[in-house]
C-alpha cells in the first residue's frame, strides 16, 4: 500500500506550518525570543510539538518504535486527522460495524464523508458474508473502523487481519480497551501490515482522561503524513507531561489495571444475582453491557438513587452499559439495584 495513493489530493503539495521550535532545534541557545511568547510565567513557553520525550517512554512502555508513533489531543482528534487525510467530502466512504463507538459516525458527519455500517453477528463478530458482498458491490472504503475491544459490547473482535488483507484503504484498529483484555494487542503485527494503524490512549487503562492523550502506531509514512496536517502543537505541556508521568509508574499502572479487571468479575457477578438482569455480555474491557427488564425504566431509577450509568437501549435493546467502579461503588450501585427490585 502506498499512502501518497490514498491522500486526500489537496494534500499532496501540503507545506506544512513550520513552528519556531521546528526552526530553531539546537540546544545552545539560552535567550528565547522567536516564537512571540511571553517572557514571564511557568506555562509561558510553547510546547514541543513533536512530544519527544512523550514518545520515548510510550516507546519504552510499547515496544514500538518513535517514528511509528503520533501523539493527538485525545484519540478523537487521531480519528478526525485520518478523515482529513485519507477521505474526499462527498466522495469517499468509510466503514464500521454497529453497534459501536458513537465518535467515528459524529467525525464522519462533522467531515462529510459517507460511513457505511454493516452489523456485527449475533455473536459481536465480523459477519463475512455481508462484508464479501459489501467489498464485491465496488465498495472501497478508504477508513474500515474496527473498535477491539468493541465499545459498547465489551468483547474482542477476531480476524482483524483478514478484514486488512481484504479492504484497500486502511483499517483503524480503536484499542481503547486493550489494557484490560486477556487477548493481546495488534501491535506486534504493524510491520507486517501495512494499512493497518492502531490507536490506543490513555484516557481510560491510564487513568487520565482528564488529560486528552491519545496515541496512534502506523508506519512511518502514515504517520509523518499526520504529522504534516495536525496543528502544531496539539498536546499541550500539561498533558505531555501527566503522561510521561503515568507512564514512568508502570509497574503501579498494571497494579491498578488487575484490581479493575478483578473488580469487573465482582461487578458481574453481583449482577447475575439480580432477577431482572438477563444477560451479562462477556467483557475484555472496564465496562459490562448488561439486558435488564426495562433499560430505561432502571436507568431512571438508578438516577433517583444518584446513580449514573450509560442507557444503550438504542444500540443494544434494553442494555445498560456498566463501568467498573471502586468496589465500593459496585457496592453502592448493587444496593440501589436491589431496592429498586
Ligand atoms: C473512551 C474511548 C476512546 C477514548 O477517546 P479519547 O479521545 O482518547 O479520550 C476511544 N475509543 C473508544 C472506543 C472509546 O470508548
Amino acid at each position: 500500500m502506498k499512502v501518497e495513493q490514498l491522500l486526500r489530493k489537496s494534500l499532496l503539495d501540503i507545506k506544512p506550518y513550520s513552528s519556531a521550535r521546528d526552526d530553531y532545534q539546537g540546544s545552545d541557545a539560552s535567550i528565547f525570543l522567536d516564537a512571540n511568547e511571553n517572557p514571564f510565567g511557568e506555562l509561558n513557553r510553547y510546547p514541543d510539538p513533536h512530544q519527544r520525550e512523550l514518545k520515548q517512554h510510550l516507546s519504552n512502555v510499547k515496544g514500538i518504535s518513535e517514528p511509528n508513533i503520533f501523539v493527538g489531543n485525545g484519540s478523537d482528534e487521531i480519528i478526525d486527522l485520518l478523515i482529513r487525510l485519507f477521505c474526499e467530502p462527498e466522495k469517499d466512504c468509510m466503514l464500521q460495524f454497529s453497534p459501536t463507538y458513537g465518535m467515528y459516525q459524529v467525525s464522519a458527519k462533522i467531515n462529510n464523508v459517507q460511513l457505511d455500517d454493516i452489523p456485527l453477528n449475533e455473536n459481536f463478530q465480523l459477519d463475512w458474508p455481508a462484508i464479501d458482498d459489501y467489498l464485491s458491490n465496488n465498495k472501497s472504503p478508504k477508513i474500515t473502523f474496527v473498535c477491539s475491544p468493541n465499545n459498547p459490547s465489551g468483547n474482542t473482535i477476531e480476524d482483524v487481519l483478514t478484514l486488512c488483507n481484504k479492504v484497500s484503504g486502511i483499517v483503524l484498529l480503536d484499542e481503547a480497551y486493550i489494557d484490560f483484555s486477556s487477548k493481546k494487542s495488534l501491535l506486534t503485527e504493524l510491520n507486517n501490515t501495512p494499512n493497518l494503524v492502531i490507536s490506543q490512549t490513555m484516557s481510560k487503562a491510564w487513568g487520565l482522561a482528564a488529560a486528552r492523550v491519545g496515541v496512534c502506531f502506523a508506519s512511518e509514512e502514515l504517520i509523518q503524513w499526520l504529522n504534516k496536517i495536525k496543528p502544531p502543537y496539539n498536546v499541550s505541556q500539561l498533558n505531555q507531561q501527566a503522561a510521561i508521568k503515568s507512564l514512568k509508574q508502570v509497574e503501579s499502572q498494571h497494579v491498578l489495571i488487575q484490581e479493575i479487571i478483578q473488580l469487573r468479575e465482582y461487578l458481574h457477578s453481583e449482577l447475575l444475582a439480580l432477577p431482572y438482569v438477563q444477560k451479562i455480555y462477556p467483557s475484555d474491557a472496564n465496562f459490562l453491557l448488561v439486558e435488564v427488564d426495562d433499560a430505561t425504566t432502571r436507568y431512571n431509577q438508578l438516577i433517583h438513587e444518584s446513580i449514573v450509568v450509560r442507557n444503550r437501549t438504542k444500540l443494544m435493546k434494553n442494555c445498560l452499559r456498566i463501568t467498573v467502579g471502586t468496589k465500593l461503588e459496585i457496592n453502592e450501585l448493587i444496593k440501589a439495584m436491589t431496592t429498586i427490585i
